[in-house]
């Protein structure tokens, strides 16, 4: 069921009338609040009746009491074991929920409430648990190390918060926020709240918990700080070529591409057609009754791709729309508003990614100000990118085929008689029909031929970075906001290591803030990450304890192109890699994209309201 929680509604109940009671009633009456908050209406009453929740709301809106409170009214104080965990994504709001708990249970007696979160030193973590806690908020990459390690005992665990869903998946925690769940006592209550709720998120809820009440708290202000803005500077020339690159990495769902002219949206659309998508142009000369029926085919998922002009997208709403490309920019920031509004709608997050000609730059500061966001510069997904992509989407396609057991069934039979006549071995007849499969196209690319990288690169460098440097040097760049440094980090792709991991992993050590990081670097080995100039000694001495995907990360300053200094240079371990292999085995250790660089900008975290 979902609930549409009204901002304000007619004859809001009180805490009384919610099933609040006693010694937590009286301390909220003494914080002074007087009547519950629209979530807090809709949670309570169901958190307090055992069930599950999944809650879309806003920072600001109630929505820590509206789980602590449940917590707290239920806890069975004698009882010195976690019984309820939290999960919140930053040490800041790791301590703020912990505050909230600690002002909620004032007026009872002996609560213990604790925060154990990244940076900070395990023994006072273990002490505080030896003694005994009753609610533990935790950022996850902390918790699962306590896991790990045997220090947590989450066995009497009743009640399990994930706060800001979306953010710990934003920075990485995806796979920590899953084990821990997992871990847990399956009978337990869990409530997730979450500002957007991309597909991730509706998985998690669906695998996690079970039958839960949807609440949603519709914000008064729809001011889109749920769309993601990226820019890629590219030539026009390159331009569809790209796209096409986008296409294939970026997890859509339906997408809108806007032009400028009611010719280009035919004519990109028969591009992308031929490139084997379903997209169909709209534009003014098309007849209303064919635009409308094009709409409803995107709404109902026979179509992904709508290529249109300003005039013809005006006022769409279809909730599929997750990404809004500009493929030509508009050159009035009210079009460019309107465009990447087409995208995160009904509180779903959305990406808007433009393109930006060379001559076009000067425009970025014109969408700053009228969005009041910096759009992330991205990079051009990599072959090696697409590549991963193509081998997930193989893999993922040989799972849904095998779930699909009938069938399989009836070609296993086929097959065991191939093998028996031509004594052949099975794996050889499985590529055989790969190869079947997949028909003429290759399903890689060959990055050694790639020249599309190489001029998209060229048009994204800025000359200085041309020229040449001390190698001895730490690398220091001068950015918009400060000096950067580069930092080297002894995790890569090997290691299946990606850049949110990285910046969840040592903003929650260092207390750093995602504005703190410049360009990461993910090599096969190690990754080199760029920091503030001025990091004080203190927070790279506890940057050093840092692991990420359970490797020590040996933060130091990156001496240089350590890429080429260190080890064998990219160009020959690719080389030889490819000769020794005919097969790469492992995806983690997959070659790096030909060419000298591998770098992945770090991509901006959506806003939040
Ligand atoms: P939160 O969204 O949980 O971060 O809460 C935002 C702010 O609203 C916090 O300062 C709370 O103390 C406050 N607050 C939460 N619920 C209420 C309420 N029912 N009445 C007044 N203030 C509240």
């Amino acid at each position: 069921m979902l609930t549409d929680a009204p901002e304000d509604s007619p004859a809001t109940p009180g805490f009384e009338e919610l099933g609040i009671t006693g010694p937590v009633l009286k301390a909220i009456k003494d914080l002074g609040y007087e009547t519950p908050s629209p979530i807090q209406a809709a949670t309570i009453p169901t958190l307090l009746s055992g069930r599950d929740v999944v809650g879309q709301a806003q920072t600001g809106t109630g929505k820590t009491a509206a789980f602590a409170l449940p917590v707290l009214e239920r806890l069975d104080v004698s009882q010195k074991i976690p019984q309820a965990l939290v999960l919140a994504p930053t040490r800041e709001l790791a301590l703020q929920v912990c505050e909230a708990f600690e002002s909620y249970a004032s007026k009872m007696k002996g609560v213990h409430v604790l925060p154990v979160y990244g940076g900070q030193g395990y023994g006072v973590q273990l002490s505080a648990l030896r003694r005994g806690v009753h609610v533990i908020v935790g950022t996850p990459g902390r918790i699962m190390d306590h896991l790990a390690k045997g220090t947590l005992d989450l066995s009497e665990l009743k009640y399990l918060v994930l706060d800001e869903a979306d953010e710990m998946l934003k920075m990485g925690f995806a796979e920590d926020v899953e084990q821990i769940l997992a871990q847990t006592p399956s009978e337990k209550q869990v409530a997730l709240f979450s500002a957007t709720m991309p597909p991730q998120i509706r998985r998690l809820a669906q695998k996690y918990l079970s039958d839960p009440e949807e609440i949603s708290i519709k914000s008064k202000t729809a001011t889109g700080t749920n769309i993601t803005q990226r820019y890629l500077v590219v030539s026009y020339a390159q331009k569809v070529d790209a796209l096409t690159r986008i296409l294939e990495v970026e997890n859509f769902d339906g997408m809108i591409v806007f032009v400028r002219t009611k010719n280009e949206t035919e004519t990109l659309a028969e591009k992308l057609r031929a490139r084997g998508y379903s997209a169909a142009a709209i534009n003014g000369d098309v007849a209303q009754v064919q635009r409308e029926r094009s709409v409803n085919q995107l709404k109902d998922g026979k179509l992904d791709i709508l290529v249109a002009t300003d005039v013809a997208a005006r006022g769409l709403d279809v909730e599929r729309i997750s990404h809004v490309i500009n493929f030509d920019i508009p050159t009035d920031t009210e079009s460019y508003v309107h465009r990447i509004g087409r995208t995160g709608r009904a509180g779903r997050s959305g990406d808007a990614i433009s393109f930006i000609t060379p001559r076009e730059r000067y425009l970025l500061k014109h969408i700053e100000k009228a969005t009041r966001q910096q759009p992330a510069q991205m990079e051009l997904p990599s072959t090696e990118d697409v590549n991963t992509t193509r081998l997930n989407r193989f893999d993922d396609a040989i799972t849904t085929a095998l779930s699909e057991t009938g069938r399989i069934e009836a070609f296993r039979d086929i097959v065991a008689h191939y093998v028996r006549h031509h004594d052949v071995p099975e794996g050889d007849v499985a590529a055989a029909l790969a190869v079947v499969a997949q028909g003429d196209k290759p399903l890689l690319l060959d990055p050694a031929n790639d020249p599309l990288s190489k001029a998209v690169e060229a048009d994204n460098r800025p000359p200085r970075e041309r020229g040449t440097r001390d190698a001895r040097e730490p690398r220091t760049e001068r950015r918009g906001r400060g000096d950067y440094t580069a930092y080297r980090i002894e995790v890569g792709r090997r290691h299946r290591v990606e850049p949110r991991q990285i910046v969840g992993a040592l903003a929650n050590e260092g207390g750093l803030g995602r504005d703190d990081f410049g360009v990461i670097n993910i090599r096969p080995d190690f990754s080199t990450v760029e920091l503030p100039a001025n990091l004080s000694s203190a927070v790279l001495e506890k940057l050093r304890d840092t692991r990420i995907s359970g490797r020590l990360i040996e933060i130091k300053p990156d001496r240089g192109p350590g890429a080429r200094r260190s080890g064998p240079r990219d160009g020959d371990d690719r080389g030889d890699r490819f000769e020794r292999r005919d097969r790469p085995e492992r995806r983690d250790e997959r070659p790096a994209r030909n060419g000298d660089r591998d770098e992945k900008p770090f991509r901006k975290p959506r806003h939040k309201g």
